[in-house]
């Protein structure tokens, strides 16, 4: 479906997904935040797990763990946020830019 600049009549029209964007990054800053809070979590696992090959395991095993948590955070927080982010895409936000004047707007009312 194409449409045209309610503004400028203009049909060069692209997609901003405004809302998804700073939906997934806000999304993947909380998530990785939450995760590396978690990672201590991890850490302390993989720091059990890793006890059985001694202290060079416990150091390896708590960096695994620990680097587990926050991007398993991250990665869940980004998709998460890029799917809040594409409802306000679509319900609240313009997600239609004039490529000759800049002007945003709705593609459905
Ligand atoms: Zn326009």
């Amino acid at each position: 479906m194409s449409y045209s600049c309610p503004d400028c009549g203009s049909e060069s029209i692209i997609d901003c997904h405004t809302g998804r964007n700073v939906g997934s990054v806000t999304g993947g800053v909380a998530g990785t935040a939450s995760g590396i809070a978690g990672a201590s979590s991890g850490a302390s696992a993989g720091m059990a797990a890793g006890a059985f090959g001694g202290p060079v395991g416990i150091a390896l095993g708590g960096l695994a763990g620990a680097l587990l948590g926050g991007l398993a955070g991250g990665v869940t927080g980004t998709l998460a946020g890029a799917k809040i982010g594409e409802k306000l895409d679509q319900h609240v936000l313009d997600d239609l830019e004039c490529d000759h004047c800049g002007h945003t707007f709705r593609s459905h009312n």
